[in-house]
């Protein structure tokens, strides 16, 4: 019995080479019909014998493009047509639909064979990619995604790349980005050039996907400390990229999993422990054990190590301390002309800024720090329908967040609201992720710190429904809507500051939560915290609530603790032998450390076993508060977020102890627990409020 069905794919089923795995399919099974592409996602009729129809659908479920991610599919009946053969057909836009975007997708292992074949013709070519690989959102102006909404406008194709964009048997059909030596984007000089140049010391502004980085050789220590110098970034620890899995295995302990995070498609920074020996400078991370690592995820990458006498470079944001990744040519010369030796630029133009993502592996998966390149603007599926909004974020590592339908849109990485620059990076993002998603807030959601960018920014648009969040509060729903949690809740939220509602400064917080609302159960210890807002970068000042107390910790002299210093620090010396911890106070509502604070300050022992036992009795204290709050609320699942919890001993330690006692536990993982996270939480708890 023939018979002919509408198949539609809403998704991540655009940029991704599925038109032609749809052709290809339907061709192997001798179905007539259509497949394109409209502005909520792909659209497929197939006619035929029904076991051929059945074996199309299956197929479309198993066997999809790799990069592909189906949320959901519809199949409806029709009627026979009697077509004969099957085709694609143009794009329909449609206004008010859209599709989902694609994030930029690093070099396929087909492309990179092309660009390095000496008998291929894009031998060489620094920026070859195909359906499955290459930019996406970077370069996306507007949908559907089609080459006139892309950077990619200006570049016609030869007449061979049109051969291969039209040839649905092609890798490269339908590649909105193909392009090739003839045709496409060019660098500004050779590669070798630049090699050379790297080798010599010198320190480069390299255009990159999602903006430029400066760069130089990594085993270099008078490069780096050059580099270090001149881009005036204290003692942040710079990024290496390393030429293969077998470079990064030399430099840190790789298990794994890492391996597979970094290598897999998105290819974050994988924060990694550093290998002793790993003859690195001291200033590429300094008195940081751990090391962020990743390897090329372009073209340009991959021909740059290519030969090369070095098989790591220091790539860190190309961009002045605290202002936005620089992505345009000019721009480049004018703001990094005293920093970078030597320009590598190319013509193709970076639309949507981009920085590099970060991640931290945690029980074998990856835990996202920074979502940028190759996550953003993927979006989170929330599992009901929200009101349109907007939620600003806060004002350290900003993201924001849009919803549309079930899905939350967090805008890639924006970075410290703190000037102009950043404001208006936030203010172009916006407007593009509004257009790409066709979304139109009703409502904007903002953190109650009267002194936020954010909450300004929030304050200040017109006719709109304003929802002030609270900080620990937004944390919380964040990592519980990542989870798909509804209902009440315990949650932990352990960071630097967040605005509390009684207008002080709080920092540590035990709530029993939901979407519409909160009670503070418990909090660490008010103490006046020297600085005020000053102490966020100081995580374990704050955590602690004892200004300069750190310092006699460990032996770390007060002014090397700055930028999350203490906490890596502790972090990283911790003895992991040492069970023991030391006392502390349970007061009514407060959580006290001053009897540990006393015990440390007359410590004998070593650093790392003092380290060990700072730690043990965090987690203990936390897991004795839940302990407490589950006996008087009777509620079983436990949320913990905030900075603090980047610290994955800290992290390791209070799961372990929760799990002993049977809490049901629920952390983030595709969402950062600072900062970075709150949108999420901020928006989830206005939809709630709008209802
Ligand atoms: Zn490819
Ligand atoms: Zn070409
Ligand atoms: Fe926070």
């Amino acid at each position: 019995m023939p018979q002919r069905v509408q198949v539609r794919l809403r998704g991540i089923v655009q940029g991704v080479g599925f038109r032609p795995f749809v052709y290809n399919l339907a061709q192997r099974l001798n179905l007539a019909g259509y497949v394109l592409n409209d502005s909520s996602g792909l659209v497929a009729e197939v006619e035929g014998p029904h076991a051929a129809v059945e074996a199309f659908l299956k197929a479309l479920e198993n066997e999809h493009p790799p990069l592909a991610w189906i949320q959901d599919r519809t199949v409806t009946s029709l009627p026979l047509t009697g077509d004969l053969g099957f085709f694609i057909r143009p794009s329909l836009a449609e206004t008010g639909r859209f599709a989902l975007v694609s994030p930029d997708i690093a070099t396929c292992a087909e492309c990179l064979a092309d660009c390095t074949g000496p008998d291929n013709r894009r031998y060489g070519y620094a920026f070859t990619n195909c359906t499955n690989c290459g930019p996406r959102y970077t370069i996306i102006r507007d949908i559907p995604y089609d080459r006139p909404h892309t950077t990619m406008a200006d570049f016609a194709m030869c007449q061979m790349c049109r051969a291969e964009y039209h040839d649905p048997a092609n890798r490269r059909f339908h590649a909105q980005p193909n392009a090739c030596p003839a045709c496409g984007p060019a660098l500004s000089a050779e590669i070798a050039e630049a090699q050379r140049r790297l080798a010599d010391g010198e320190i480069l502004a390299i255009k990159g996907l999602g903006g430029f980085h400066l760069a130089c050789d990594a085993r270099n220590a008078a490069a780096v400390a050059r580099l270090r110098a001149r881009k005036r970034r204290s003692d942040k620890p710079f990024a290496v990229m390393v030429r293969n899995l077998e470079a990064a295995h030399e430099l840190c302990a790789v298990d794994h999993e890492a391996a597979r995070a970094l290598s897999g498609p998105r290819r974050p920074i994988v924060i990694l422990p550093r290998r002793e020996g790993a003859r690195l400078p001291e200033l590429i991370a300094p008195r940081n054990p751990a090391l962020g690592v990743m390897l090329p995820y372009t073209p340009l990458h991959h021909l740059l190590f290519r030969g090369a006498a070095f098989a790591a470079l220091v790539m860190t944001s190309g961009n002045l301390s605290e202002e936005p990744i620089v992505v345009d040519n000019q721009d480049a010369h004018e703001r990094l002309g005293e920093v970078a030796d030597w320009f590598l630029v190319h013509n193709r133009d970076i639309y949507m800024r981009a920085d590099d993502s970060v991640v931290r592996m945690f029980e074998g998966e990856e835990r996202v720090m920074r979502r940028s390149r190759g996550y953003a603007p993927q979006t989170l599926d929330v599992g009901r329908g929200l009101p349109e909004l907007l939620a600003c974020g806060g004002e350290l590592k900003n993201v924001f967040c849009l919803t549309k339908g079930t899905h939350a849109i967090l805008s890639q990485h924006i970075g410290d609201l703190e000037n102009y620059e950043t404001l208006v990076f936030f203010e172009e993002t916006l407007a593009n992720l509004k257009k790409l998603f066709r979304v139109t807030p009703r409502a904007v959601a903002y953190d109650l710190h009267p002194g936020y960018l954010s909450t300004r920014y929030a304050l200040g648009l017109p006719g709109l429904e304003k929802f002030g969040v609270q900080h620990h509060h937004a944390h919380i729903a964040s990592c519980m809507a990542e989870n798909g949690l509804t209902g009440e809740v315990i949650g932990v939220a352990m960071d630097g500051t967040g605005y509390g509602e009684d207008g002080a400064i709080w920092g540590g917080e035990f709530l029993l939560a939901s979407y519409a609302g909160f009670t503070r159960r418990a909090h660490l210890r008010y103490v006046p915290l020297a600085g005020g807002d000053a102490a966020v970068r100081e995580p374990w000042r704050s955590a602690l609530g004892y200004p300069g107390a750190s310092e006699r910790l460990t032996g770390v002299p007060e002014q090397r603790i700055r930028a999350g210093q203490a906490a890596i620090e502790l972090e990283a010396i911790v003895d992991p032998s040492c069970e023991e911890s030391y006392p502390f106070d349970i007061a009514g509502e407060e959580l006290d450390f001053r009897p540990m604070m006393q015990r440390i300050l007359t410590e004998t022992a070593p650093p790392p076993v003092v380290a060990a036992r700072f730690h043990n009795t965090l987690a203990h204290a936390i897991h004795e508060m839940c302990l407490r709050l589950r006996r008087e609320s009777g509620l079983n699942r436990v949320c913990l977020s905030g900075g603090t919890f980047q610290n994955m001993r800290l992290l390791g330690l209070t799961a372990r102890a929760l799990r002993a006692s049977r809490f049901e536990l629920f952390l983030h993982r595709n969402v950062p627990p600072n900062d970075g996270g709150i949108a999420l939480g901020q928006a989830v708890i206005a939809a709630q409020r709008m209802k």
